[in-house]
């Protein structure tokens, strides 16, 4: 049987987005993200970060920088319980930067590329997966890739295609309340 995924953009999403964060004492994690995640692992979910991170590009930070402050992000998680299955970024900029990074690529968001790759390595079922993200782009990409429940976090938005939501937590009892009972006791 195929499983379900539930893709976070980062910054808005799982930490505040003050800009290109990347180190630890930059990162305010946002309310209910860890209750999100731990309600997903519980109901079988693959969870996914999805992240464009043109930063790299633009040599704010390097490709090793990021993945060392996403390894502590994980092990953040992991200490609270909660567990990142996986981590998709883009490195790239069409336009900024130098280098290998700077070119039109198919994963930066809107484009699909990193959500095909999970449904590609996880075997999704696409249309009951969820993307949570804060910005048109997220949603786009989602919509271009299948992602069936759509979730924008911004309480007053134009963005169509997406159901706003003004916290966390409102994924986090839909998941929570299609899994049924949990087998755990609260
Ligand atoms: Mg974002
Ligand atoms: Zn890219």
């Amino acid at each position: 049987m195929k499983r379900r995924a539930l893709f976070l953009d980062r910054d808005g999403v799982i930490n505040e987005d003050f800009g290109y964060v990347h180190r630890e004492e930059d990162c305010v994690f946002i309310g209910g993200v860890f209750e999100l995640v731990r309600t997903a692992n519980r109901a079988g979910y693959v969870v996914a970060v999805v992240t464009n991170q043109a930063g790299i590009a633009r040599g704010y930070y390097t490709e090793g920088q990021f993945r060392d402050f996403m390894r502590w992000m994980q092990s953040e998680f992991l200490s609270r319980g909660a567990r990142i299955d996986r981590v998709y970024y883009c490195p790239h900029h069409p336009e900024a930067g130098v280098g290998e990074f700077r070119k039109t690529c198919a994963c930066r968001k809107p484009r699909p590329g990193m959500l095909e790759s999970a449904r590609g390595e996880f075997d999704l079922d696409m249309q009951d997966s969820i993307l949570v993200g804060d910005k048109k782009s997220d949603i786009d990409a989602a919509r271009r890739a299948g992602v069936g429940r759509r979730y924008l976090l911004a309480p007053r938005s134009t963005v169509e295609q997406a159901h706003c939501i003004d916290s966390l937590g409102v994924v986090e009892r839909i998941i929570s309340r299609e899994s049924g009972p949990s087998p755990y006791s609260r």
